[in-house]
């Protein structure tokens, strides 16, 4: 999702309560920044943060970072929780690839991936935010017990990664080829901006949970 450049969104997000600048030195302090012990989910490629934000809303017991990398992108996310304003929740306008810059180790509890780009030629497989690579970072950033969630309406980009999952050293919790469709599975699902768009085209919704 990349939304036309909007002037000025930049320093919109800087001067923001909700946004942690990515030049703060929050590892290790996320703790402090929401001012308890609850555990920290993170979703990485939020865009304009429907999910994020409706979890936080049901979850008032844990705290959410929203990820996304263009700036035009988040302050549509921001202009809605001006709207609704919630506690337990903050924003980073970074690219995920520099995640170990901002989180310590085993400091987020469960990592959320929600029709991330599929990056489609081969040469940049290493972008997919499902490839061994990125499953690295998330070694490092998650606790022990805990799980990435990863959903997507893009078949490629599901096998790529269920392959990726086991390349990584990691275990394939549940798995699923059609979300609605699954009564286990969908339990409590809160739907993306995309998922709603491509669910309403007719396409099925591809979940896998991973766990080490
Ligand atoms: N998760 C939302 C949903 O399901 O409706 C948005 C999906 S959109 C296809 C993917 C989003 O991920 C875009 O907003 C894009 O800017 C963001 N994104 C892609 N790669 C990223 C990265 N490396 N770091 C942070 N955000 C990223």
């Amino acid at each position: 999702m990349r939304l036309r450049n909007i002037p000025g969104s930049r320093e919109v997000i800087a001067e923001n309560r909700w946004c942690i600048p990515e030049t703060q030195k929050c590892k290790g302090t996320w703790h402090r920044i929401f001012g308890n012990e609850n555990p920290v989910h993170i979703e990485i490629g939020m865009g304009k943060g429907k999910f994020i934000m409706e979890l936080a809303r049901q979850h008032p017991q844990i705290n959410y970072v929203g990820i996304e990398k263009y700036s035009s992108v988040l302050l549509r996310g921001l202009q809605k929780m001006e709207e609704a304003p919630l506690e337990n929740i903050r924003f980073i306008r970074m690219d995920a690839e520099n995640i170990c810059e901002m989180f310590d180790r085993e400091e987020t509890d469960r990592i959320y991936l929600n029709f991330s780009d599929p990056w489609p030629k081969d040469r940049h497989a290493k972008r997919r935010l499902t490839s061994r690579q990125f499953f690295k970072r998330y070694d490092l950033i998650l606790k022990k017990d805990g799980i990435v969630e990863f959903k997507t309406d893009n078949v490629n980009l599901f096998d790529f990664s269920l392959e990726e999952v086991k390349e990584a050293g990691w275990r394939l919790d549940e798995v699923t080829r059609d979300l609605h469709q699954d009564f286990h599975m969908n339990q409590g699902n809160v739907m993306t901006e995309y998922e709603e768009k491509f669910s309403a085209m007719g396409h099925p919704i591809y979940k896998l949970i991973a766990s080490r």
